[in-house]
């Protein structure tokens, strides 16, 4: 069988390499059309720039603009192996949202370093991010080792200056690894140059990396996208996020808890009763009773009430802000989870963090790359799980007007009082 894509994602401060990485693996790989090397280095040239490698991540994202693939933030490249997919935000900023809002959801991130410079401040709000996402397998790429003569020891002493600020985020990365991206040492194979360095090279990394299951396992998950009527019946339709679903599941939908029994799948396998439809799949079903469902409810197995979502009208979060206007309390917002999408008002700031430098402080606004604990209360009962439970829904969006300002996840329950009005 064909192994799925893997999804990564490249982060780092600016100028430590990230483009010239994504432009390298591109080129080597040979993900790019035929000429189109030459074609860049002809530029380069004919305006008297130095060649960049980052160059070709334009004549990339303008080939596949041409081409059927319209999602310009979405590089793929292959090895014998499998295929990847790498999600290019060009700052966190996009980065966050796409990961947030599920458009891309990478498994694997590479935190790229300096090995001249060493650790940034972008490079601790990057980590961060990784951190609030729950993205837990990191590796670190020590690029521009060039610069440093392909030394162990400065290798060394950047990966321990690594090792130590990711620690104060209680994050361990899976590896380290010395490259040099615009020399393509250690990306391809591993290289000559970095003889005392015993371990694989970029793309061995990646192959060998495994991919992570569907969460088949979990308590079933299934938020209502849509409801389609056809005469008197009605087919509800959502992608499953985790767990399974049958014909026959007694069901329970949330927020009202209703309970009933699902009679039959209106697009998939309608022949065989004993088949299931498991995380990952996109379905549409019918029920015994007629409640008047509607988008952004959340269907749950009633065998798995012991694993039941939490539902309430106040809801702690950990944010990551990214408005231009603070976060301040009292203002109101809309903020989705899954399919929900609910209004809801600034209750309490009760910590603010500046990402960089990871400094507490007392403050009644949430500014511009500040991560925050804030608890939210909703107009209407919101349906949740913890984030370490159950990913899809226990993470959200906050929209401010049109834009998506914040974003993050929920780990724990709002143990506060709350004056409800
Ligand atoms: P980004 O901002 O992280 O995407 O950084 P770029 O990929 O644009 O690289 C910034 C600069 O560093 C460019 O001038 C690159 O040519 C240079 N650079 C990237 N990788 C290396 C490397 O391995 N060695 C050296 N010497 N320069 C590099």
């Amino acid at each position: 069988m064909k192994e799925p894509a893997l999804h990564i994602v490249m982060v780092g401060h600016v100028d430590h390499g990230k483009s010239t990485v994504i432009g390298r693996l591109l080129y080597d790989t040979k993900a790019l059309p035929e000429g189109t090397i030459d074609k860049v280095k002809r530029i380069a040239k004919e305006t008297g720039k130095p060649f960049e490698y980052a160059y070709l991540l334009d004549a990339f994202e303008e080939e596949q603009k041409q081409g059927i693939t319209i999602d310009t933030t979405q590089l793929q490249f292959k090895t014998a192996k499998r295929e990847y997919v790498i999600i290019d935000a060009p700052g966190h900023q996009e980065f966050l949202k796409n990961m947030i809002s599920g458009a891309s959801n990478a498994e694997v991130a590479f935190l790229i370093v300096d090995a001249a410079r060493g650790v940034e401040e972008q490079t601790k709000r990057h980590a961060y991010i990784l951190r609030l996402l729950g993205i837990k397998k990191i590796y670190v790429l020590i690029n521009k080792m060039d610069l440093v003569d392909y030394q162990q020891a400065k290798f060394e002493a950047v990966k321990q200056q690594v090792a130590d600020f990711l620690a104060t985020l209680h994050l361990k990365p899976a590896g380290y690894l010395p490259i040099s991206a615009y020399y393509g040492e250690n990306l391809l194979k591993t290289s000559k140059k970095l003889a005392w360095y015993h371990g694989k090279s970029f793309i061995e990394t990646l192959d060998q990396i495994e991919t992570a299951d569907q969460p088949i396992d979990k308590p079933l998950r299934l938020p209502i996208q849509d409801v389609f009527k056809f005469d008197d019946r009605r087919i509800i339709a959502g992608r499953i996020e985790a767990g399974t679903l049958k014909v026959g599941d007694q069901i329970t939908i949330y927020p009202s808890g209703r309970q009933t029994e699902v009679t039959a799948f209106a697009n998939w396998a309608p022949k065989d009763a004993k088949a299931q439809a498991s995380a990952g799949q996109s379905v549409g079903i019918m029920l015994k009773e007629e409640f008047f469902n509607q988008r952004g409810e959340v269907i749950t197995r009633t065998d798995e009430q012991a694993n039941a979502p939490i539902v309430t009208n106040v809801l702690q979060t950990n944010l990551f802000w990214m408005g231009q206007a603070p976060l301040v309390t009292g203002k109101v917002y809309k903020l989705k989870i899954a399919t929900q999408q609910v209004n809801v008002k600034v209750l309490k700031i009760l910590k603010v963090t500046d990402a960089a430098t990871l400094a507490a402080r007392k403050d009644a606004e949430v500014k511009l790359n500040d991560v925050a604990e804030v608890v939210f209360q909703a107009e209407q009962p919101l349906v949740y799980d913890f984030f370490d439970q159950q990913h899809v829904t226990g993470r959200f969006v906050v929209v401010d007007g049109y834009d998506v300002a914040g974003g993050g996840t929920i780990t724990e329950k709002y143990q506060g009082e709350v004056a409800l009005k």
